[in-house]
């Protein structure tokens, strides 16, 4: 009787803290949003994109003054645009008296004049420039013109994007607010290990922290990548920025592997393979098996082709069956041909220094051809390998004296990427 009274007691004890816990957690105050602290979440984006408060645009704006920008055509002087800007012609005298003014009239085709000039039709700012950010300034204070070189300082706003990929990566990517020149960049780092056109699933989901550049107010240059990840199931795939002594950049992986491979998969774009690799072909012009020991790419006549890595010319001519052939070679073990070209870029010759990328032929059919295409040769140690199944080498990982700081560099983004990503889905 003693036992069972003491359980009724235990059990209405635990029944007791039990409706204690629920009430609290129903009349628990609201823990308000943190909004004003560190870290300010744009409303209708909020989903998408985070805006950080410490580097919130200033918004200077320029109002009192009109701004021309004059974009520099065949056969303009700086002397016939200042006067069809209607600037007078004293303050054009004052301008070519002062030094620095041989710089200013340096003008090449496709570069921009602006010119800012106050409600008065005073000549405030006189800015040479080829792509609105660097070039020559002149400015016109107490009755004097000054010019130097000037870059425009400009603001930066970090934004961090969460895009889950349904259909396309393109379509989910715009939907969630990037532009397309940050698309292309995502598409470019992580391209070396996943096809995006042809290996996209559903669910595959990346996150990206980038940079946005500001000029008073308006946005000026494409986005830079900071840090970006790509998720496949339980793969991850991690490209973080690193930025040299001499401000060139690579991106590599948190254990320090640059995410580029020393080759590019395909020579040509916009083609389509219309061969394969294979030993035991038949010839469509000789008629006889002969092995295939490249792959072909159909593509239009004058397609570019690029190396598909860096190198130099080591034949570059006409060679029986290949037609015009260019081979690379990229080190003592790795070479590439590039054989039924239509022409060769101009100027090449052989020893020439090519870089990934570069343009170094047309696409033809010289030589044993029967359409426009590409024969796309892949040679290890001297040996016809198959370019589409050989393990390609990695680019230059990250240097040993470099390691310590990347390795630092590289932890604190992905603290960066997790909080934020955080702080989106908890929002949601
Ligand atoms: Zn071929």
């Amino acid at each position: 009787m003693k036992n069972l009274f003491f359980e009724i007691k235990y059990y209405l004890l635990f029944l007791l803290i039990l409706i204690l816990l629920f009430i609290g957690i129903i009349f628990s105050p609201k823990i308000p949003y943190p909004s004003d602290n560190s870290e300010f979440i744009e409303k209708e984006v909020f989903r998408s994109k985070v805006l950080l408060a410490d580097d919130r645009l200033s918004h200077e704006v320029d109002t009192n003054n009109v701004i021309q920008i004059l974009e520099i055509k065949k056969n303009d002087t700086l002397l016939n645009l200042l006067k069809t800007s209607n600037i007078k012609d004293a303050y054009i005298r004052a301008l070519i008296k002062t030094s620095g003014s041989e710089k200013l009239a340096q003008i090449k085709v496709g570069d921009f004049l602006e010119i800012k000039k106050t409600s008065f039709g005073e000549p405030e700012e006189i800015f040479l420039t080829s792509n609105e950010l660097d070039g020559i300034l002149a400015t016109y204070e107490n009755g004097l013109f000054k010019i130097q070189n000037f870059s425009r300082p400009l603001e930066k706003l970090e934004r961090f994007a969460s895009v889950t990929i349904d259909t396309s990566l393109y379509e989910s990517a715009v939907r969630e607010g990037l532009s397309d020149s940050l698309i292309m960049d995502l598409v470019y780092l992580f391209g070396w290990d996943i096809d995006f056109i042809f290996d996209i699933r559903p669910g595959d989901k990346f996150d990206v922290l980038y940079e946005d550049f500001y000029w008073k107010g308006n946005q000026v240059k494409n986005p830079d990548i900071k840090a970006a990840r790509f998720l496949r199931g339980n793969k991850v795939f991690t490209a973080i920025r690193y930025f040299y002594k001499d401000g060139t950049k690579e991106y590599f992986s948190l254990r320090g592997k640059n995410v580029k491979k020393a080759f590019l998969r395909t020579p040509v774009e916009f083609s389509y393979i219309s061969s394969k690799y294979n030993l035991n072909r038949k010839h469509p012009v000789l008629n006889t098996i002969r092995a295939h020991t490249g792959v072909d790419y159909a593509a239009p006549k004058g397609t570019p082709i690029i190396s598909t890595s860096s190198g130099s010319v080591s034949y570059i001519g006409n060679k029986g069956g290949y037609g015009k052939l260019i081979e690379i070679k990229h080190s003592e073990d790795y070479s590439t041909r590039y054989a039924h070209l239509f022409k060769y870029k101009k100027g090449l010759k052989l020893g020439d220094k090519v870089s990934q990328g570069e343009i170094i032929g047309y696409v033809g059919k010289s030589g044993l051809a029967t359409g426009y295409h590409l024969h796309y040769e892949f040679r290890v140690n001297g040996m016809h390998t198959d370019p589409l199944t050989v393990k390609l080498p990695d680019a230059e990982p990250i240097g040993d004296s470099e390691k310590e700081g990347f390795q630092n560099l590289a932890v604190r983004m992905i603290n960066r990427i997790d909080n934020l990503y955080l702080q989106i889905y908890a929002a949601n």
